[in-house]
């Protein structure tokens, strides 16, 4: 069971029938109550589980109490699903707290998931999930504990891989303790794909994307809404949290320009120096594609103290250096789209957005960052935060790459790829506290998982400190 997306009035509650021999049509009953116990059922329903979205329920009901717990359960073929927690969010007018992780990568063959039982322990209002809920890779080398299959092409393949890892006791208990926010990024579908540009330059591209977001949808607890079209499903948009927090979530995949001055003979990313790669400084390229750009610079709120940029990559600059000593760059990252970005922070500086912290994933490494307004320019004012979570269990680069960049990138406070874990949030009208958690050893399922620092933004000033 799972619940997402919550509202001042309703939250998406969900789950999927697995089992061998389902047959095609199978009533879903579903009951929320005020109370663990259910003696208190404020509403109940049955739904149509089809075989042809994988035996997956959403229902959202409505007309529900802000700010307040609910407990939700599913009943269909004489069996009864364990109870999840969910919960509302606030009233428009409401200045309530927020206490929220972030958390992405969460390979399966490369670690267990201490991680989330922290996150549980942690007792979250809302988890947001950031990217790489699945790997489509086969099982790795070395492997802590397999995956069955080789590479995940097929719709079956999709549900498979997705089953295998909700399977997991530990991200179960996670999903059944709060409502989540879920973002993917490329391993829900291909690594490093760009809209319709596969790493692989598949012509068979547009099929996959069409099979991985329609299992995606399937096992994430989206509103039917957003069921996907074909090979197209709209997962961005944004929430408030009454009146302490809007909460904007990016999907920086589907609609993205193609990485520039890929390896030859391939699509996807490439590492480059700025002088051979021009095209990287081209500002007609985006990471958003240009609605969903427009529409962000729409969205921005100046009423709420707090704007919470919840997507999938690092937004910092991080520029390396070759053996020459020129500049070089990721391009799959922001850093491959800088002038996207120059436009998104520019427009957050214009507009004197408050309160603005980016939160991602994706790099398998904890940072913590300024955001800066133009990374060329030292005196460039700073415009935000940027906490990035590292990874569940994903493994992450050469610590010593990241050290060795430290010199060009003096907006870094914090580059660890060395460990494994997320960051926890408590957030009120006047201060943003963060802890980054670290897992002593992902591959124990059982393994302690400690703070790794704590760092605070104070209600009116963008600069990220040591707390
Ligand atoms: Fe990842
Ligand atoms: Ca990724």
């Amino acid at each position: 069971v799972a619940s997402g997306h919550p509202r001042p009035d309703s939250v998406v509650l969900w789950t999927r029938l697995s089992g061998a021999d389902l047959p095609d049509r199978v009533e879903v009953s579903w009951e929320l109550a005020r109370d663990e116990r259910f003696e208190q059922v404020v509403q109940q329903g049955v739904e149509v589980a089809e075989s042809a979205w994988g035996h997956s329920v959403h229902v959202q009901p409505q007309g529900l109490a802000a700010s307040r717990p609910y407990w939700y359960r599913f009943r269909a073929l004489g069996d009864q699903s364990r109870v999840g927690r969910t919960r509302t969010a606030p009233s428009p007018d409401a200045l309530a707290t927020l206490r929220f992780a972030i958390a992405s990568c969460q390979r399966w063959d490369y670690g267990h998931y201490a991680a989330w039982r922290d996150i549980t322990a942690f007792d979250p209002d809302l988890v947001m999930f950031l990217g790489d809920y699945i790997y489509e890779y086969p099982t790795a080398v070395g492997a802590v504990r397999p995956v069955q299959g080789g590479r995940v092409e097929t719709l079956q393949d999709f549900r498979d891989r997705y089953a295998l890892y909700k399977s997991d006791p530990l991200l179960q208990d996670a999903h059944a303790q709060c409502p989540w926010l879920i973002v993917w990024d490329d391993h829900e579908v291909e690594n490093d794909y760009a809209a319709m540009h596969s790493e692989r330059l598949s012509p068979q591209f547009a099929l996959r994307r069409a099979a991985a977001y329609q299992a995606y949808w399937e096992h994430m607890p989206f509103p039917k809404s957003a069921r996907p079209q074909g090979h197209d499903m709209r997962i961005y948009g944004h929430l408030d949290w009454g009146r302490l927090a809007r909460v904007l979530m990016l999907d920086d995949r589907q609609y993205r320009d193609a990485q520039v001055c890929p390896r030859s003979g391939r699509g996807g990313s490439n590492t480059v120096a700025l002088r051979d790669c021009p095209e990287l400084m081209n500002p007609q390229r985006t990471l958003l594609g240009a609605e969903q750009e427009q529409w962000l610079a729409r969205s921005w709120s100046t009423q709420h103290p707090w704007n919470l940029l919840a997507q999938q990559t690092l937004m910092s600059r991080l520029a390396g250096r070759n053996r020459q000593g020129d500049t070089i760059y990721w391009t799959d990252g922001w850093d491959g789209y800088a002038p996207a970005r120059n436009r998104l922070l520019g427009t957050a500086a214009t507009l004197k957005v408050p309160g603005l912290v980016a939160l991602g994933g994706d790099v398998h490494a904890h940072y913590v960052a300024q955001l800066k307004a133009d990374y060329d320019d030292l005196r460039s004012p700073i415009v935000g935060a940027e906490f990035c979570g590292t990874s569940i269990s994903s493994r992450g680069p050469a610590q010593s790459r990241l050290d060795a960049a430290r010199a060009d990138n003096p907006h870094l406070l914090v580059a660890n790829a060395t460990r494994r874990g997320s960051v926890h949030f408590i957030v009120d009208a006047h201060t943003l506290q963060a802890d980054l958690r670290a897992v002593d050893d992902a591959r124990q399922v059982n393994s302690p998982v400690r703070s790794a620092g704590r760092f605070v933004v104070e209600s009116g000033r963008p600069e990220v400190h040591p707390a």
